[in-house]
This record gives C-alpha cells, structure tokens and sequence, in this order.
C-alpha cells in the first residue's frame, strides 16, 4: 500500500481562504475587520521570524494585526498593564504574546492575564478546563491543525486508538482532549512511559510532540497508521554547507513512512496549519465577541 504524505500547506492554505471568507463577513457586520495583536518581548531571532509570518499572514487573510514589540529587559507589571488594556480595549479581538518570555517574566502569570475571550493561543486555563470538559472554547493552534489534518484524512475517528507522545500544556495535552472528544481511545505517553515502542505500536494515529530530532521510527508505527509529526527541530546539515542547518520533525520520515498509511512531513506539515488556526481563532474570536454567525471552521 502507497503512504499518503499529508500536504499541510495545501490545507493551510485552503483553510486561510476560507477564514478570509469569514473575516470579510465579520468585517460587514461590526464595521471592521477582526484584529489580533502580538507581543514579543525581546529580541529571540526564532520568535521574531515567526511574529513576523504572523503578522503578515494576518494581513494576507484581511485581518488587522497590531504589534508591540517591547524591550528583553521589561518586568511582568509592565508586559501585564499592557495585557490589560488590550483585553478592555474593544478594538483588539486576539491577543497573542509570543513565547518564550525572558526569565524575570513568570510565563503562566502572562498566559492567565489575557482575557478568556481573546486568548487566540488556547492556553488561559478556562479555555483549557472548557476543552477538557469537552465545552466551546478556543483551542490551541497546533493541536487544532493536527486534528483537522487527522479529520481530512480518515474522516471519523470514532473508537480509534491515539498515542500522542508528549504531555505539554500546549500541544500534547490539547491534542489529547481532542482526540477524545472524537471518541478515540486516546494514551498519552512521556518521557516515564514504559515499554514506549510498544505502547506506540499499537496506535492507529501516532502524534509525536516530543521535542526529539527523529527519535519516532519505524518500530514505533503500526502498519498502515496515520503518523502526525509536530516536532519542529533545526539540526546541523554538514552536507549542506559549513555551519548549516536543517529543519527536520520528531518522527524518523523514512523507516516511518515505510510503514505508515499516511504521514505529515516536515516542514510542510503541521508547521503550516499552526499559523491558520491563529488566524480561525482571531475570526473565531471576533465572531464570538461581537454574535456575528459564521461559517464552523
Ligand atoms: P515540550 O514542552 O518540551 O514537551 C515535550 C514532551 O515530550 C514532554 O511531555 C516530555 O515528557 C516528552 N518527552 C521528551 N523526551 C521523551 C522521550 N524520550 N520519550 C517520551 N517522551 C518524551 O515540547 P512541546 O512544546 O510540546 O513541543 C513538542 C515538539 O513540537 C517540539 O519539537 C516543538 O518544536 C514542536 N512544536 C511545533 C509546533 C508547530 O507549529 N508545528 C508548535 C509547538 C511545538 P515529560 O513531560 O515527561 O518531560
């Protein structure tokens, strides 16, 4: 059997026509379009770059994004008086702070100040409580882009068993939520795990969140299971040149992909939809604050 690769930027991208579809709709009913604002604190060369494709892509889907860009020296009262005023001003419908913060700054403190409503991260303990008892809520991004990929490719997952390798508040633990609400059979596994490969092995869908440059290989994947790979690592690729690197996932692509019916590749996979589910959860936000009905997406 050929192992379908799974083209999440092909999906991504479908998904931001559609969000734009939306973001117009709600762009008639309130008079503007949904607006998201990002906060980096400090000058950490991967969260810049990825603030910036934020922000552009924001603006690609029609929405309007606001950045604050502070100081790497900046105290928690400073970056939470900014929170506050962003949740009480009416204009702003998401708020993201871009993680990680510098160590003076306590990150779950940041995380809890950000009002429920705007929270297009997912990650407010109400909206984590509200996932996990299988309420509305907003939803972390890459969890969320996981489960739609998953949902595209096998259409339900009713009764499947799901191994999600990591345990974070971020991914792992949404992702595994998810999953059950979909009425998986859902294990979560972690660094204490036991007899992991085996645990793996009996998995229809594998996610690995692991944090491992390709520690997933094929003895870790039942024949025929879907594979979804989140892990995004940069190694060093000497035979591309001194000094240079690679992007490469949690999961061994190779011997994986002998054996799985379908996989995400990195990068192209997961990667991708991370960014279009921020910008659902802008629209999604937007639509909620202000009752405007949309499309369910
Ligand atoms: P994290 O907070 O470091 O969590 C890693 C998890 O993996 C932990 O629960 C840890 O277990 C578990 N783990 C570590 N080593 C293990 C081992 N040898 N065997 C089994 N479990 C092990 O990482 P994260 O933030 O969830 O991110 C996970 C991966 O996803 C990273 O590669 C990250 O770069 C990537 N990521 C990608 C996106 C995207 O947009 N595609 C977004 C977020 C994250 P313990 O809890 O026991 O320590």
């Amino acid at each position: 059997m050929e192992t379908k690769i799974i083209d999440g930027k092909a999906f991504s991208e479908k998904l931001v026509e559609t969000v734009a579809v939306e973001a117009s709709k709600i762009k008639s009913a309130i008079g503007r379009p949904p607006a998201l604002a990002v906060v980096l604190v400090g000058e950490n060369s991967a969260s810049k770059v990825y603030v910036r494709n934020k922000i552009e892509r924001t603006e690609a889907a029609g929405m309007r994004s606001i950045e604050h860009k502070l100081d790497v020296d900046t105290d928690q009262a400073t970056l939470l008086a900014l929170i506050e005023e962003m949740n009480n001003d009416d204009a702003v419908d998401g708020i993201l702070v871009q993680l990680p913060l510098p160590d003076q700054i306590d990150e779950d403190a940041v995380i809890n100040a950000v009002a429920p409503e705007k929270d297009v991260d997912g990650f407010h303990v109400v909206n984590a409580g509200l996932l996990a008892t299988g309420q509305d809520s907003l939803v972390p991004c890459t969890p969320y882009g996981c489960l739609l990929l998953l949902r595209d490719q096998l259409g339900s997952l009713s009764g499947l068993n799901a191994v999600v390798v990591g345990r974070s508040n971020i991914v792992g633990k949404p992702m595994a939520q998810l999953l059950l609400k979909e009425s998986c059979t859902v294990t979560i596994a972690h660094s204490r795990t036991k007899d992991l490969k085996e645990v793996c092995a009996r998995a229809d869908i594998l996610v690995a969140a692991v944090g491992r440059a390709e520690m997933i290989d094929g003895d870790y994947v039942k024949p025929g299971a879907t594979v979804i790979d989140v892990g995004i690592n940069r190694i060093a690729a000497p035979e591309r040149g001194e000094g240079k690197f690679r992007l490469t996932g949690d999961v061994d692509y190779d011997s994986a992909a002998a054996k799985a019916g379908a996989i995400t590749p990195v990068p192209g996979g997961v990667g991708p939809m991370t960014i279009a589910c921020l910008l659902r959860n802008t629209a999604v936000a937007a639509a909620r604050r202000f009752n405007v009905d949309i499309a369910d997406i």
